[in-house]
């Protein structure tokens, strides 16, 4: 196998899933309701009575339509969908890979921009945010210079630092970037701002969504929307039928009850504000704004904090080893009220 399986690849580490059974689960930004339990059941009827034996059809074409509702996609755009915008984020890479194409995103950042790109042989130039986890506007605009980016991505919110950007420094990149901008919004039920009015006035900007964060991390549906020209040629590459009959039929439900799924973001933005209350009077801790249904905060010892909770039954994230600026910083992702309850006292405990 040595000789046969890339190098590259033989060298990296894999995307890292922390156990977590029995555990209070904050770790990786999922939705924690579930839809009330009727509404459960129906769903189930409705997927009792999907053709399995058929390759998915028409119905991801029902799915885009909605979406496109949803997200109110703007006159002269079309909408592509991805088995998570994980898979959007490969596909884009690879519809890029020119010779000497690089990809700059700021960093700390989400990893996928990275590792899709260094895994398809693109330049991939991350660029440090400032201290205060803000878009260091001169290092971003002389690394476009310098480069000529086929890709830059946003994240907007950032993950993990949970912040929107500047505005103005976001619209500045835009302008200079000479190739396409992804706005990744997956944690936009969360956020006060949105990047539409961005998309519907630049040709080379592109929306990322997902379903993930929204409630449905396990169906995997994420979407990607761009000019048409655009679009058509990057969805060439997705694979026939990447999105199931079950997680079609299954989104197609939860925005039928998007309502239901309003209200639990809500709920999760008023625990947001309380969790952060609580940790502002933590002398020790740190947290940083957020604007998404995580908040990144620094502590004396993440380490031990991360072990001493995770010793009490909650699981966090420990991102201190992912950057030197996240030096002792945890991100805690906003559970239900019970369970934040759990977090606050075992951070206490851990400290
Ligand atoms: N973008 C950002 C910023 C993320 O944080 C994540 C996942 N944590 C994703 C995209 C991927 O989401 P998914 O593949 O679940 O749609």
């Amino acid at each position: 196998m040595k000789k046969v399986i890339r190098q590259d690849i033989q060298s990296m580490h894999g995307y890292a899933v922390q156990p977590s059974a029995g555990m209070v689960k904050i770790d990786t930004m999922e939705n924690p309701f579930l839809l009330p339990a009727h509404l459960r059941k129906q769903l189930g009827e409705r997927l009792a009575e999907l053709a399995l034996n058929r390759y998915p059809a028409e119905r991801s074409d029902v799915l885009r339509a909605e979406l496109a509702k949803h997200a109110l996609m703007p006159e002269g755009c079309d909408i592509m969908l991805g088995n998570g915008s994980d898979e959007l984020i490969s596909l884009l890479t690879l519809a890029c890979d020119v010779p000497g194409a690089t990809v700059i995103a700021p960093l700390p950042g989400f990893v996928m921009y990275q590792m899709s790109a260094e895994l398809q042989g693109l330049k991939f130039v991350g660029v440090p945010l400032t201290d205060r986890f803000e878009l260091d506007l001169p290092a971003m605009l002389a690394a476009v210079k310098e480069h000529q980016p086929s890709l830059v991505y946003l994240a907007y919110p950032n993950n993990p630092t949970a912040n929107l950007w500047n505005d103005a420094a976001v619209d500045a990149i835009i302008e200079a970037a000479p190739g396409l901008v992804v706005m990744d919004e997956a944690y936009q039920p969360f956020a006060a701002r949105d990047s539409l009015e961005r998309l519907k006035r630049h040709e080379h900007v592109l929306l990322m969504r997902t379903m993930s964060k929204f409630g449905l991390a396990g169906v995997r549906i994420g979407y990607l929307i761009g000019r048409k020209p655009i679009i058509k040629e990057v969805d060439k590459l997705r694979p026939p039928f990447n999105i199931s009959v079950l997680n079609c039929e299954a989104a197609l439900f939860a925005l039928e009850h998007v309502d239901e799924y309003a209200k639990q973001a809500a709920t999760i933005r008023a625990e947001r504000e309380k969790i952060q209350g609580w940790l502002r009077e933590l002398p020790d801790v740190t947290p940083f704004t957020s604007d998404a249904n995580m908040i990144l905060a620094r502590v004396p010892d993440s380490k031990a904090t991360f072990e001493g909770m995770k010793a009490r039954g909650v699981l966090v994230k420990n991102v201190a080893f992912v950057h030197p600026l996240l030096k002792n910083c945890l991100r805690i992702t906003v559970g239900t009220p019970d369970e934040n309850l759990k977090m606050i006292d075992a951070l206490k405990a851990s400290l």
